[in-house]
């Protein structure tokens, strides 16, 4: 059953139909965006954007606290509309899905203007005595969004609030997965009197998504996964424009020994089942050493088996969102059974559900030659390993071709530390879940196939800006030092000030 069908079109465009993960049924039919549109979508931010980029910081700042204010009054419609489309835990639309886009929206209307402010900056060394310099913010100017369905109105929320806030216009292509919520995004912005076309949304799958790279915008704010990523990061090298590739994700827990266990389980089993598992930071590997590993296994498997899951009423595991993900979660688990892993609990599609339900599960037994611990599962599935020591879990941490995020677990907060800088990933949370995402003062991105560039904090936001030094000179009179002609006597000068300045230490202080 394919939750997101084409069907027949009496337009021109091709027509998408969606169900509902949780219970099947068809909730809403959509066009898709053309070239054409896209670019015509394109061409309005445009001008939309000029007119934008005049308004001063307080003014931005405050059309998006009219969002906030939409977002705070709104929250049962945000909640009905995501969790019909997903399928997901109500508590987990709340958080994901009105907690992070609020705290977002609030914290960069209230901080741009102090990270975006223009910057005097002291030159140093020689050039220094001559020269001033200030720095100021530029935004780019059209920024296409490219959202995934996993976090449909938080993953477009948060990069807005940045790329708006740096004074860009925005056209968004969200997930065909999770169209309705975008569609509510979009009211929202209505809603708080948004200058029109400032934000638009234009509907449709990878075709609409791969017609706005080539729409003549000036960054792409992806995310999404590994593949897509690699072809739209290929588009944007093409056409030289800046791009940041937020990616998948296999990230590790480190239990060591010292850890209080209680916790670790906890968050084994929240950082692997929450948002059902498709979070790009979920937990997806677990590394246990030996001395705790069946305590620890025991506790996972207790708070695994007490999880609800439900297509009606309280629910701790929802739907999968996607029944493509659902054929990838099944067979990562199938694979790792006929290798010789050992299934404690789930393993398999919740039978009593009519949804895209998949059971939490905890699997044991397992290594690195299985799809369970090399390949993005994205499902609510809790993977734990036995290892020796620290050491041998730092190196199958890093055994991987991802590098999101990570945790370790330990009594020890410097050894939390020395493991935190060993593992290769894009952040670290010490005694968590990964909540990196959720902090606006740490840049978040991946390394190694995880992504390229950051987004969020102040390195995220001037990322969607033009970062433009202007260099004057301190007295702007008489002859341009180092100029034409060129003559015997001015290169024994210059060698001479060379000797001077690095040969001794004056060279050295100055800088
Ligand atoms: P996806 O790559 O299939 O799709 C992402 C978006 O790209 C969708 O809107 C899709 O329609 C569009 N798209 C598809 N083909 C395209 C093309 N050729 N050109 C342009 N756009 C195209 O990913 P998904 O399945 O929607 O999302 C799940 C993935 O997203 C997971 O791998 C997850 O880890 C990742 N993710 C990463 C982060 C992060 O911050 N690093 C956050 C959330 C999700």
């Amino acid at each position: 059953m394919a939750i997101i069908e084409e069907i027949e079109s009496t337009g021109s465009r091709r027509r998408l139909r969606a169900l509902s993960p949780s219970t099947l049924e068809p909730i809403g039919e959509f066009d898709c965006a053309t070239a054409e549109d896209v670019k015509l979508a394109v061409e309005r931010a445009r001008k939309a954007q000029s007119d934008w980029a005049r308004r001063s910081f307080d003014e931005r700042a405050a059309v998006l606290y009219r969002l906030l204010d939409q977002f705070v009054s709104c929250q049962d419609e945000i909640i009905d509309a995501v969790v019909q489309e997903t399928g997901k835990a109500r508590a987990e639309a709340i958080s994901m899905e009105i907690y992070a886009p609020c705290d977002a929206l609030t914290y960069y209307a209230k901080n741009a203007k102090k990270i975006l402010k223009p910057q005097k900056r002291r030159i140093h060394g020689m050039l220094g005595l001559m020269k001033k310099l200030r720095v100021i913010y530029e935004p780019l100017g059209v920024v296409g969004l490219i959202t995934p369905w996993n976090g449909p109105v938080a993953l477009a929320v948060v990069p807005m609030a940045q790329a708006l806030m740096a004074g860009n216009a925005i056209v968004h292509k969200p997930s065909e997965v999770t169209p309705f919520s975008a569609l509510l995004v979009k009211q929202f912005t209505e809603a708080a009197d948004f200058p029109p076309d400032l934000y638009q949304v234009v509907q449709g799958d990878g075709h609409t998504g791969a017609a706005l790279v080539e729409a003549g915008v000036d960054k792409i704010s992806f995310t999404g996964s590994v593949n897509t990523g690699r072809l739209v990061a290929e588009a944007c090298g093409r056409q030289l424009i800046p791009c940041t590739m937020e990616l998948g994700g296999k990230d590790a827990m480190i239990v060591c020994a010292d850890a209080d266990l209680d916790r670790a389980a906890e968050g084994a089993v929240l950082g692997s089942c929450m948002n059902t598992g498709h979070y790009c930071c979920g937990t997806e590997r677990v590394y246990a050493v030996g001395e705790i590993y069946d305590a620890f296994v025991d506790k996972v498997v207790e708070r695994t088996r007490a999880l609800r899951q439900s297509d009606t009423g309280e629910t701790d595991v929802g739907a999968v969102f996607w029944d493509r993900q659902l054929e990838i979660i099944e067979s990562h688990v199938n694979d790792a059974k006929a290798k010789g892993a050992t299934i404690h609990l789930g393993g398999q599609r919740n039978p009593k559900l009519k949804g895209l339900y998949f059971e939490p599960t905890v699997v044991t037994g397992l290594t690195h030659d299985m799809d369970l611990m090399t390949k993005e599962t994205f499902g609510p599935i809790v993977s734990i390993m036995r290892v020796q020591d620290e050491a041998e879990a730092i190196r199958l941490a890093n055994d991987s071709e991802y590098g999101l995020n990570g945790n370790v677990w330990t009594g020890d907060s410097e050894k939390a530390q020395r493991i935190a800088e060993k593992i290769e990933t894009g952040g670290v949370c010490i005694n968590d879940m990964a909540i990196t995402y959720g902090i606006h003062e740490a840049p978040f991105g991946g390394v190694k196939a995880s992504g390229v560039g950051k987004v969020n904090s102040a390195t995220g936001l001037k990322g969607y800006c033009h970062e433009k030094p202007i260099a004057s000179d301190r007295r702007g009179k008489g002859k341009i030092q180092g100029g034409y002609p060129y003559t015997k006597k001015s290169e024994e000068g210059l060698q001479k000030l060379i000797r001077f300045w690095w040969g001794t230490p004056l060279g050295r202080f100055f800088s």
